[in-house]
């Protein structure tokens, strides 16, 4: 009988191979007391394994440079800074003078303060910068042990028939393990959210993780089968079981080559109703995908990541070139550019506090540029200048409400002036919109229409805060649920109102890509779809074989359901 491991659904696909189990990344600690007169060779020691952990992270950067994405460079780029961040490399220097330590003890000390304050971050996306810290720290920990990070290099070119089993991967390990057609990989740490799971998904690996004792269950070479769609494992399978999973497989590949027939054609119903499907973009490699895919443009362009993976903001004209070259890039289909969202950030040290005691609610999106209206500043004059180039709109998140609005109208007025009075070129009546990421948003939407161009619906907040449910917080994942009444009685009555007020209204959060929710959000009346550029087609797929117009009537019924299932047999989702 096979054994049935699981863990938390990654990144799709389904992967068959015989297991590498890896020995833990990390070290033994060993503790010790020195000398007075041998603490300066000893922060020496220290200096020279973080150098030769720079180089080491350096060889395998230049190495992959040309062949991987984007993604997986800015991951390393990131391990490479935090090997030059004082946290990791002077606080263990300062550990080892004031405490007489040795350099091992000293960095576990600094490693562990960090991930505690990393852990304290309410951002998922800031807080998984902790498996950084933590694989960073682990490369300086093998320096010192005068061993190279665990190494994964094997003999074999190919990998399509292994199945790494880990504790954590590196990115630096999984993009050389992708290269070569790695099947599937599982690890015990780590949730969908955490660095491996994105670059899982961007490179197409399917995988699944926290997939506790995964190395103690399963033994080199045995055979697995990896559900990545599932969220498990089986342990040698048998010959019955294995052949499903093959065809499986096999169905899917299919599936993928033959999707690639949609991506020129416009999106539309069964029943022949347009429907436009927009990109949800962090860096030009979504772009180009939104563009091969057939998207109307980008929805949604998180600002953000210009900001992540280094130590300063970038200035006005770092801004405008990249925004300049997202429109550019375009060429003529719109890009909406929201602002920075982000919570408590310390790389960005804006002055603002590290520890709000409840950031969720505290200053985050609008509320934190309104706060540093430098910063702001900066940004809406990139935007607004690049904005001359093609179709600009800008979005504006975490609104609760018309004065925030109406503050960033007044400033945009004023830099449109400044503008101009100094004679360069912009885009004084740039389109304006908000996202509808908090209740109050939602239900002021007849106000909010009256001052904003469009409206976006952001469902991943929304639900988080219509349901008082972080959406990141694993313990509490059964009421982060995107079917419950007063979630879907918001969004439809947002989508209502701003047909009402005759405005654009599109949603952005996950729901737009995932395919179960469709009909649904047909059936509320919504037409613009802002999704991952790599959900495009499917999307399309979808749509086509919906009939909209039915789906409508059955609105009233799906709004008075009390729950999921209730609204599932409304709808006979499968
Ligand atoms: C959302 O909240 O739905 C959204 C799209 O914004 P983000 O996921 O960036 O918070
Ligand atoms: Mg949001």
């Amino acid at each position: 009988m096979a054994l049935l491991l699981s863990g938390q659904a990654a990144s799709k696909g389904i992967g068959i191979g015989r297991a590498r189990v890896l020995e833990s990344g990390g070290v033994e600690t060993p503790e010790y007391t020195l000398e007075p007169d041998q603490i300066g060779a000893e922060i020496e020691r220290f200096r020279s394994a973080v150098a030769q952990a720079r180089a080491g992270l350096r060889v395998v950067a230049d190495r992959l440079e040309q062949q991987v994405s984007s993604e997986v460079r800015e991951f390393i780029e990131t391990h490479l800074l935090m090997l030059e961040d004082d946290a990791l490399v002077e606080a263990p220097v300062e550990f080892i003078r004031g405490r007489a330590c040795n350099a091992e003890w000293a960095l576990k000390q600094a490693r562990d303060q960090l991930l505690v304050a990393f852990e304290q971050m309410q951002d998922d996306y800031f807080r998984s910068r902790r498996d950084d810290v933590d694989q960073v720290a682990r490369r300086i920990a093998g320096a010192l042990a005068n061993r190279d990070s665990r190494t994964l290099v094997t003999e074999e070119d190919s990998l399509a028939d292994t199945v790494i089993v880990a504790d954590d991967i590196e990115p630096a390990e999984l993009s050389g393990l992708a290269e070569r057609g790695l099947a599937a990989f599982m690890i015990e740490t780590g949730g969908p959210q955490s660095h491996s799971s994105i670059l899982a998904r961007s490179m197409g690996v399917p995988c699944i993780v926290g997939v506790r004792g995964a190395r103690q269950m399963v033994q080199e070479g045995q055979l697995l089968i990896v559900d990545g769609e599932r969220g498990f494992a089986l342990i040698d399978p048998d010959g019955e079981r294995l052949s499903r999973y093959r065809e499986r497989q096999a169905e899917q590949r299919r599936r993928q080559t033959s999707l690639l027939r949609l991506a020129g054609i416009a999106p539309r119903t069964a029943d022949e109703s347009p429907i436009a499907l927009w990109a949800n973009a962090e860096q030009s490699k979504d772009i180009q995908m939104a563009l091969r895919n057939g998207a109307a443009g980008v929805g949604l362009f998180r600002t953000e990541f210009l900001y992540l993976n280094r130590q300063t903001a970038p200035d006005e004209d770092e801004q405008y070139e990249a925004c300049v070259a997202t429109i550019r890039l375009m060429d003529g289909k719109p890009v909406t550019f929201r602002t920075l969202d982000i919570g408590a950030d310390k790389q960005l040290n804006l002055g603002q506090d590290p520890h709000e005691p409840n950031p969720a609610l505290g200053l985050r999106g609008i509320r934190l540029s309104l706060k540093f209206p430098d910063i702001f500043r900066t940004q809406l004059r990139a935007i607004l200048r690049a904005a001359v180039f093609g179709p600009t709109n800008l979005l504006l998140p975490m609104i609760n409400g018309c004065e925030d609005v109406l503050q960033t109208r007044k400033l945009v007025r004023e830099i449109a002036e400044e503008l101009d009075a100094a004679g360069v070129r912009c885009k004084a009546d740039i389109a304006i919109g908000g996202m509808i990421e908090v209740p109050a948003a939602a239900l002021a939407a007849p106000q909010l229409l009256d001052i904003l161009d469009f409206v976006s619906i952001g469902t991943n907040d929304l639900i988080q805060y219509t349901l008082a449910t972080d959406r990141a917080n694993q313990a509490v994942a059964r009421w982060y649920d995107p079917l419950h009444p007063a979630v879907l009685r918001l969004i439809s009555a947002v989508i209502d109102t701003a047909q009402a007020y005759r405005k654009p209204v599109a949603l952005c959060g996950e729901m737009a890509g995932d395919t179960r929710f469709t009909a649904l959000l047909l059936a509320l009346g919504l037409r613009d779809f802002s999704l991952h550029p790599r959900g495009i087609l499917e999307l399309k797929e979808a749509l086509s074989r919906l009939h909209r117009k039915p789906l409508m009537m059955l609105k009233r019924d799906i709004l008075a359901a009390s729950n999921a299932d209730a609204v599932a047999e409304i709808l006979r989702m499968p």
